[in-house]
């Protein structure tokens, strides 16, 4: 039998999950759900953790009425599945040592011909017998590694937002930390995990393009993509807590209970109100909105 292939929602446990995300986790649901994928759940705690946040994200999840298969698995409890994966970059030379601060990153940035937010690859070509003076960098930093990409841009195909092509840089791998970086994670997690559709907001649409192509130098098959419009607030910014009652916290304070939470979220999406089952039977990718979701002061309460 084939498998029937998930989708997933990962959270960074960085505090509570605002409304915003819990529309990126129900559409992220539906089309799993829609597709007879299973849906997980995946803490991303290699950048930003907080105690407590891990269990009440899971809990208000729930609240919203998603449900998950098998046991949610944490980025910090897979860090040997990172550096195999790092270790078969490093042996086919595909990884360099990175020096730069990101201030040296930002200057040389503004250079001509620079892609805006890529790193300029002024590391690439170190020679392994230059002296720190020869050849102007400062050792005395851990190096990241970086990934010695061979393209400068990549072409993915999204859902809802079409053919996309992006820029490919020189991606940091492992952060001069010694913490794999997020792009290597995210696209080993989804593979090991047989996650063939992700489902995640359009802020994280300009990186995928180096995750795909970093897939397929690891030998991976990338996944479906489908990027969903954010929540923003008046300002056309992406929706924070500093937006007022967000969370289901600060709205159940509000009087506004979860299931009218989940109701708003609905049908800011076009779909029948009442329970994601019932949501599940209208729901229909091609009549989502393909706009983002302003979210006016009072709207919520
Ligand atoms: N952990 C990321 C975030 O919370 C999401 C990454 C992803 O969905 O690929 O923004």
């Amino acid at each position: 039998m084939n498998s029937p292939g998930a989708g997933r929602f990962a959270p960074s446990p960085s505090g509570e999950l605002h409304v915003g995300n819990l529309r990126t986790a129900m559409l992220a649901w539906l089309f799993a759900r829609s597709t007879s994928r299973e849906f997980l759940v995946r803490i991303e705690d290699l950048d930003r953790s907080r105690a407590g946040a891990e269990a009440a994200q899971l809990a208000e999840l729930a609240a919203v009425g998603i449900d998950w298969d098998h046991e949610p698995v944490r980025q910090s409890d897979r860090l040997p599945l990172y550096r195999q994966a790092i270790g078969s970059l490093q042996a086919a030379g595909l990884l360099y040592e990175c020096y730069c601060t990101r201030r040296d990153i930002a200057e040389a940035a503004t250079a001509p011909h620079s892609l805006p937010g890529s790193y300029p690859g002024t590391c690439r070509n170190l020679s392994k017998a230059a002296t720190p003076e020869q050849d102007g960098q400062r050792h005395d930093r851990p190096p990241a590694l970086r990934l010695r990409s061979e393209v400068t841009s990549w072409t993915i195909e999204d859902q809802l937002q079409g053919s996309y092509t992006g820029p490919v840089d020189d991606l940091v791998i492992v952060r001069s930390d010694g913490v794999p970086a997020y792009n290597l994670a995210v696209v080993i997690d989804d593979a090991a995990q047989g996650i063939d559709q992700v489902v995640r907001g359009d802020d994280l649409l300009s990186s995928t393009p180096r995750q795909a192509y970093l897939a397929g130098l690891l030998g991976l098959t990338p996944p479906r993509y489908a990027h969903v419009p954010l929540a923003l607030n008046k300002d056309g910014r992406r929706l924070a807590k500093r937006d007022g009652a967000v969370t289901l916290e600060s709205l159940a304070g509000k009087g506004l209970g979860p299931e009218l939470v989940r109701d708003l979220i609905l049908r800011s999406a076009g779909l029948p109100a009442g329970t994601l089952a019932g949501a599940l039977e209208a729901f229909d990718p091609a009549g989502l909105p393909r706009e983002a979701w302003v979210v006016e002061p009072g709207e919520l309460s």
